[in-house]
């Protein structure tokens, strides 16, 4: 099949970088699993840790497809693959500047590792494009950003982002887990390096870790040198349960999406809830910059619960909905980030970023809105009861 991007999403999702069936014509890739391959030349050497297997390769072109790139690159995890990607375009001496608010296991890379390598960073003080310009150096190499952002769903301009660095001739890289590329292509918006933890919405089925990136084939190629060194690259059986995920993906965050903007404005007209976040509501303070740069506003809320209403004893009295770390499975899940994600911060820190107790993160699934509806309406009942 030609592979284009005026495939629909749907035929993308299911059929592109699909690997022929040429020995018994079966319907979905056949999974290799061979770490050796006999080669006729010496210049194709297919090897795991080279990232060219045929499940793999195969794969990469679904992702880039998805993102509207030119090539792709899966790894073991979200963070094997934005450790890759950073290390690939930082050596010593050189500076990036990155949003304040970004995953923890991204803020942790740069905290921990950074300063061994001689490569130094500056964080913004807000998602605002106005805190990026004066960060930016002489020797600053990479802009880093994350929109939407956990747990708050701030929105970063990307269009912005994107125009100031190549001005100046620096790389742009963007998480873009939040979103999935169904909700958000920033490649579009001249991103250069388009990142995912795919253990969220491309996994969508909370039982694979992987992480991907999409970018220009110039870049794959440079993230490819340092990734062979570092050596994240995804097994093959578990590149094949990618693939596999990969074909629903718009069907479910499809549906997330259409779930989230109920349970956002049912949320927002609870007299239970102080404050819901959530870039598709009017009352987002960034509402139409997400509006102008995402085709649709994702599955994750954060919500304040009134004061006097525990989170904790909330999250416990769910019955349905699943206090949970992870994110973005079919299954709606919360997760309280002052008690978790946040918890090593001090109060005041925690206020600082917006980040109460009171404070729910919602991943919502595919579940019927009014049965997510009914055990958040019970669990408020039997915290305030007890
Ligand atoms: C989970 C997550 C990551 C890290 O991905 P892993 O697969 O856990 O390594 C990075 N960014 C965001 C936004 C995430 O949610």
């Amino acid at each position: 099949m030609k592979e284009s991007k005026k495939l629909g999403i749907n035929t993308t999702c299911v059929h592109v970088g699909e690997v022929k069936d040429e020995q018994f014509k079966g319907a979905v890739s056949p999974m290799y699993m061979a770490t050796s391959y006999a080669f006729d030349n010496v210049d194709v050497k297919r090897y795991p840790r080279y990232f060219n297997t045929p499940n793999q390769e195969g794969l990469c072109r679904k992702i880039a497809a998805l993102e509207h790139t030119e090539n792709g690159l899966i790894f073991s995890s979200g963070m094997a693959a934005i450790s890759t990607a950073m290390l690939a375009f930082l050596k010593k001496g050189d500076h990036v500047v990155i949003q304040q608010v970004i995953y923890g296991g991204t803020y942790n890379f740069v905290a921990t590792e950074f300063e061994k390598y001689g490569i130094e960073y500056s964080y913004t003080e807000s998602d605002k494009i106005e805190d990026f310009l004066p960060l930016l150096k002489e020797n600053t190499k990479v802009l880093y950003i994350e929109t939407p952002s956990n747990p708050l769903l701030g929105i970063t301009d990307i269009k912005a982002i994107s125009a100031l660095a190549k001005e100046k001739g620096i790389i742009t890289m963007i998480d873009n887990t939040f979103a999935s590329p169904i909700n958000q292509n920033p490649a579009d918006f001249g991103i250069d390096i388009v990142i995912h933890s795919a253990t969220k919405y491309m996994g969508g089925h909370s039982d694979i870790s992987a992480g991907a990136i999409a970018a220009s084939k110039e870049h794959i190629e440079l993230i490819w040198k340092t990734g062979i060194n570092l050596g994240g690259n995804l097994s093959d059986f578990t590149v094949w349960m990618l693939e596999r995920s990969l074909k629903t993906l718009n069907l479910r965050v499809k549906e997330q999406t259409r779930n989230a903007k109920i349970m956002a404005e049912y949320l927002e007209n609870n007299p239970n809830i102080d404050r819901v976040y959530y870039p598709g509501l009017k009352s987002h303070p960034q509402h139409e910059l997400a509006k102008s740069q995402m085709k649709g506003f994702g599955a994750m809320i954060s919500f304040e619960l009134a004061e006097g209403i525990d989170a904790m004893k909330f999250q416990n009295a769910l019955e349905l909905i699943k206090p949970s770390m992870s994110l973005a499975g079919l299954e709606s899940t919360t997760v309280s980030p002052a008690q978790t994600t946040h918890a090593l911060l001090s109060e005041e820190e925690r206020l600082s970023r917006g980040i109460r107790d009171g404070l729910i993160r919602f991943s919502v699934g595919i579940e019927e809105d009014e049965d997510l509806i009914a055990d958040i309406e019970q669990a408020i009942r039997a915290t305030i009861r007890s």
